[in-house]
């Protein structure tokens, strides 16, 4: 798909001159997205080309990287309205059907991940790392709702009003056209998390990505064509928040990553238009590390968890939290291990670590470094703009002593920036854990797993990982994840990220109606004598304790 050259970073720790693969006489000339392979992404653009061309840019060197057309608010419209029309023959469709849909796209995205692997890094700026946990999450998830979607969708039994004369069952209905907005920084899973469900259940999607990655979402639309999913059932709208806004306002139900700004704005719309909706938004998630903890394994642990994807990750970690008794040892394992990470811009697994996404991300990590300096933080590790390697590089970072009023210790980073903090006690730590507006994904450190169970109870966090970061939680899709508080409102997967998805309806039937047993003669609303029958009925069905 591409064309690179020179060799992968492979350099030791800070401030050593990594050499990414990047060819300095000629570094626009070192990736190229071929046209060929361009040009057939962009055309599944629904687009009437009346709005423009957007421009991507290549992160690891700035330079241009591909073009393709843009949607209009017009075009969401008609997006929409195909979306419409092509749902209720899929919906038609046996459960299964449609699931072995989805297992093929899934086994597509693995068989075919070497080009996927380079579209996500050249969008996106990420190590090979980084995107491959894209690629495996999309397998994983697909894997999931083929073999248990038919399962979450089957009818469902409930008691009926009265024992065995009202035969009641929930049923699972597609809610018809299921809108998903997604950002930049996983662009592969974001887009897929909500949409494959969504095409278990029946739905069709409307995707809008956001303008930097859009072409892996056009590379994922191909790919589920090829799955054998019939036409105008994912389509893609491309462009800004103009156009994301456009299918709030269209669709039957919007699954909304992304910022919690954007968020509200987009929940404020949905809930003019009385549509569902699902938002998965931003965190500032703790790690803590108990006093019985194996610090060798939180340190590794705490890496990952902290700098993947560098640190542009909704569930990644920006607060460390450390017992007293075992600071200093997790300390001394840590920041070494942080200092020895090697950053790159290899299409290969050489880096640990790639490029921020974009100069607006740079300038955000920046701003919160500086300020948390100049209120007195001390750098451990990083702290610096890494310009040798490529233009929105920076190196992993550790802050101590960061004062509550710095930027850094409430906002979200969004960035290769952790800082930490010691305390005297685990009530000291879940304090500190919760004194946040955010409630996404928490982190435990401890060796006696009962306490990590109690600690974590006590987080107010969607997903809490018990020695682990957060892939735990995250990779257990069978379990709902999502955010408690400012992170978000609803679940993805799991029952409750497919259920979510769906409207449920209640078909009641009762029997001996023909025979005069009508409710109303049941119920009480023929009289005395059939209140009184009902009000014994009501009390033997308490003793027999009968639903
Ligand atoms: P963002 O809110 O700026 O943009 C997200 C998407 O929304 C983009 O596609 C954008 O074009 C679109 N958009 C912008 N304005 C809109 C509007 N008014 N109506 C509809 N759509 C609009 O977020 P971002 O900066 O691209 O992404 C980073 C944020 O996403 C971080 O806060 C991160 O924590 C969060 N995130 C959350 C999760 C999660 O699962 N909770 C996962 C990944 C990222």
């Amino acid at each position: 798909m591409t064309s690179s050259s020179g060799t992968p970073g492979t350099g030791p720790g800070e401030g050593a001159a990594l050499d990414g693969p990047i060819d300095p006489e000629n570094p626009a000339a070192t990736y190229v997205l071929e046209p060929e392979v361009v040009a057939p992404l962009a055309q599944r653009v629904v687009t009437g080309n009346e709005a423009g061309m957007h421009r991507s840019v290549l992160p690891f060197t700035g330079a241009p990287l591909a073009a393709f057309p843009v949607s209009s608010v017009e075009d969401v419209a008609r997006a929409v309205d195909r979306a419409r029309a092509s749902q209720p023959a899929w919906a038609a469709r046996s459960v299964r059907e449609r699931a072995a849909v989805l297992r093929r796209f899934g086994e597509l995205v693995l068989a075919r991940q070497s080009d996927g692997l380079d579209l996500i890094q050249m969008e996106s700026g990420k190590s090979r790392r980084s995107a491959f946990e894209e690629v495996a999450d999309v397998a994983i998830l697909t894997r999931h709702y083929a073999r248990r979607g038919p399962r979450y969708l089957a009818d469902r039994r409930a008691p009926g009003m009265l024992p065995v004369l009202t035969g009641t069952r929930v049923h699972r209905r597609p809610v018809g056209v299921v809108g998903v907005i997604a950002p930049w920084n996983y662009p592969l899973t974001l887009a897929f998390a909500e949409a494959v469900p969504a095409l278990v259940a029946g739905n069709a999607v409307v995707l809008k990505p956001d303008p930097q990655t859009t072409l892996t979402a056009l590379w994922g639309a191909e790919l589920l064509e090829e799955a054998g999913l019939p036409a105008d059932l994912f389509l893609v709208v491309a462009g800004g928040g103009d156009v994301g806004a456009a299918v709030t306002d269209h669709v039957d139900h919007i699954a909304f990553t992304g910022s919690t700004a954007t968020g509200r704005k987009v929940a404020a719309r949905a809930g003019e238009r009385l549509i569902g909706a699902t938002l998965e938004l931003g965190g500032k998630n703790p790690l803590y590390v108990a006093a019985d903890a194996d610090v060798r394994a939180a340190a590794r642990g705490a890496v990952r968890a902290c700098f993947s994807n560098s640190g542009q990750l909704c569930v990644s970690i920006e607060r460390i939290v450390l017992h007293e008794d075992v600071a200093d040892a997790f300390l001394d394992e840590f920041v070494p291990l942080v200092r020895e990470m090697r950053l790159g811009a290899g299409l290969d697994y050489s880096a640990d670590m790639g490029s921020l996404t974009s100069q607006a991300q740079l300038d955000r990590v920046v701003a919160h470094v500086e300020d948390a300096i100049a209120r007195g933080a001390r750098v451990l590790a990083g702290g610096v703009h890494r310009a040798d390697i490529g233009p929105w590089f920076y190196a992993p970072t550790v802050l101590d002593d960061v004062p509550d009023d710095a930027a850094c210790a409430r906002e979200e980073t969004f960035g290769p920036v952790v800082s930490v903090r010691r305390v005297a006690s685990d009530d000291e730590a879940v304090r500190v854990m919760n004194d946040s507006e955010f409630g996404l994904n928490a982190s435990v450190w401890t060796r006696d797993v009962a306490r990590g169970r109690r600690i974590a109870a006590r987080v107010e966090a969607g997903t809490v990982n018990v020695n682990d970061g957060y892939s735990a939680a995250w990779g257990s899709v069978g379990a709902p994840m999502g955010g408690f508080k400012a992170s978000g409102l609803g679940r993805r997967h799991g029952r409750e990220g497919i259920e979510a998805l769906t409207e449920a309806q209640t078909i009641s039937v009762q029997r001996g109606a023909n025979q005069g047993l009508t409710l109303d003669t049941l119920y009480g609303i023929g009289g005395e004598l059939p209140s009184k029958v009902l009000t014994t009925a009501l009390d033997a069905m308490r003793r027999l304790r009968l639903p």
